[in-house]
């Protein structure tokens, strides 16, 4: 079924990897200074469309996971004041899931097991010029614990929680590639590819910069 998916569309998958270790060990983080710097980003380089979206969630997505997610898609909304819920006169919808990663999906994606990920499925325009989003599907892993948890500027905080970890952070990071935003080196940003904590639950500056570059000026 997954296979058959491919042929619908070019698929793109972006995920968050367990990697909480070595970035505390690189970088030091000092809790007392500003934990949220860095204003580089990175964009998916093709085009893409995905405003204004609808959205689901299925049914075994609890309660907690859903409330967060939203206040997540009114946080990019804020940016630049669109409306990412408009349900009118729209094709692309995201749906949101909470299961487990089967066998089938690890090998395919040739992870072990993220925390979340984002299936993006794109399609190409009637006269070819560019590709763009169609719909897409942003999976919680079962496997971990989602919280509500304080914000924290302290890395240690995710590493001592163990498979706890903040659910508006990676709500964030996965909604972000669906709106176009790739992965980036800077630890501190959301958009970084690992979970770092608790402060990625707010968008850095290099998160807002690469979604002002994607949807700046954008009206509907
Ligand atoms: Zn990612």
């Amino acid at each position: 079924m997954l296979r058959n998916k491919i042929f619908v569309g070019i698929i793109l998958f972006h995920f968050l990897l367990i990697f909480l270790f070595i970035p505390g060990l690189l970088f030091n983080i000092d809790s007392s200074k500003d934990c949220e710097n860095g204003s580089g980003y990175t964009l998916f380089d093709f085009e893409h469309r995905t405003l204004p979206i609808t959205y689901s969630f299925n049914s075994s997505v609890p309660q907690m996971i859903k409330d967060q997610t939203v206040i997540a898609l009114e946080i990019w909304d804020n940016l630049i004041s669109i409306n990412l819920f408009e349900r009118n006169n729209t094709d692309f919808t995201l749906f949101f899931e909470h299961r487990k990663i089967s066998p089938e999906d690890r090998l395919f994606y040739d992870l072990d097991n993220p925390i979340g990920y984002a299936d993006i499925y794109r399609n190409r325009s009637n006269n070819g010029d560019f590709d763009y989003f169609y719909n897409a599907t942003i999976v919680f892993n079962l496997d971990y614990q989602f919280e509500d948890l304080e914000f924290s500027c302290n890395i240690w905080d995710s590493i001592l929680s163990n498979k706890t970890v903040d659910i508006l952070s990676i709500a964030l990071h996965e909604i972000g590639h669906v709106l176009g935003l790739d992965h980036t080196l800077m630890y501190s940003l959301t958009m970084s590819p690992s979970y770092q904590g608790t402060f990625q639950k707010t968008l850095a500056q290099g998160d807002i910069n690469g979604f002002n570059e994607l949807f700046g000026g954008y009206e509907i």
